[in-house]
């Protein structure tokens, strides 16, 4: 069982800080790639491919079922802050991913979009 697995299994509270809070604030570490008034991306601390890195707004959500109508202007700013970064980085290709829940194997519930790119991704994921 591989180490996020490991984690979103464990996970017992949705509204703990996170590293994620710590990172936007600078109180953690991180090789952060993007920011702006809206949101942060980072690379992703144990990367799947040659390009794997997060993106996350800058306010608060735990999770995509969290979402609320009025967040749909984010949701939007992180898609194509994604697109952007994705198409720069792995021009050949990317895929982005959004863990939901325990069976989603979320493990860090601040919302995230992975963006991994970089070698031939396989599907469907398992
Ligand atoms: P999730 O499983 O979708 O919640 O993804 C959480 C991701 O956060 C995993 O891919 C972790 O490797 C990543 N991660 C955890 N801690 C850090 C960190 O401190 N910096 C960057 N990425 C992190």
């Amino acid at each position: 069982m591989n180490f996020e697995l490991k984690n979103a299994q464990k996970i017992r509270s949705q509204n703990k800080s996170t590293i994620f809070d710590k990172i936007l604030v600078k109180q953690a570490p991180a090789d952060i790639i993007y920011e702006d008034e809206l949101c942060m991306a980072f690379n992703d601390i144990h990367p799947q491919a040659p390009v794997h890195f997060l993106v996350i707004p800058k306010t608060k959500i735990p999770m995509l079922e969290k979402v609320s109508k009025s967040d749909g202007q984010i949701l939007g700013k992180l898609l194509m802050v994604a697109k952007e970064l994705g198409r720069s980085r792995a021009p050949d290709g990317f895929r982005l991913v959004i863990n939901n829940g325990r069976h989603g194997c979320q493990s860090v519930y601040y919302l995230h979009i992975h963006v991994i790119g970089g070698r031939q991704l396989k599907w469907p994921p398992t």
